[in-house]
């Protein structure tokens, strides 16, 4: 990789323009990915949030669905996103994700979110978010939310039931594009 690292965004359905522009702010060149040929020479995949049934129904319709499985680079999954790659669906990532899973009173909220070694809180916003309900054994929690993990890592794969690509703070797009330089100079 010289330079920029190349990612893409799964811009079926959802949240992919904020993404883009959250990517672009931390360094990143950004491809739009619809078809599975948008998935060469990417150092990595956004799956955004939006609704994860039509975003799955989308993926399958193109093709996009084995394309996915078979990406061997580092992949972030946001809310629904974080739906599409656990067990149950993609399998890239150790998990297994309740959808809707805050009762209807709470369905969305923004909640300071504590991230290991930092001072300062990231400011989650939960949009009738997923609950992490199981992990294997090699899954690290990266953070918590009232006991319940919100950010989690499953080697390569990066995973937050909320919507950093919302905010304005950087700093979960920035891990992301840490791993992809991690993964880029070990396959080099
Ligand atoms: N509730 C949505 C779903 O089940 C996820 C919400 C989101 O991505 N903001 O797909």
């Amino acid at each position: 990789m010289d330079g920029r690292p190349r990612i893409g965004v799964l811009a079926l359905q959802g949240a992919f323009r904020e993404h883009a522009r959250a990517l672009r702010a931390a360094g990143a060149d950004v491809v739009e990915v619809r078809l599975p040929e948008h998935l060469d020479s990417l150092d990595g995949l956004v799956i955004p949030g939006g609704e994860s049934t039509t975003i799955t129904r989308l993926a399958s319709l193109y093709g996009l669905e084995e394309a996915i499985r078979a990406f061997d680079r580092p992949v972030f999954g946001t809310c629904a996103g974080m739906i599409l790659v656990d067990r149950a669906h993609l399998g890239l990532a150790d998990l297994v994700v309740d959808r809707n899973a805050y009762g209807r009173q709470v369905a969305s909220f923004e909640a300071d979110v504590p991230l290991e070694g930092e001072k300062r809180p990231f400011r989650g916003v939960f949009i009738r978010a997923p609950r992490v309900r199981d992990v294997g054994k090699d899954v690290e929690v990266l953070a918590e939310l009232d006991g319940e993990p919100v950010l989690l890592r499953d080697g390569q794969v990066l995973v937050a039931s909320f919507h950093p690509e919302l905010t304005d703070d950087p700093r979960i797009h920035e891990r992301f594009l840490e791993l992809v330089t991690e993964a880029t100079s070990v396959r080099a």
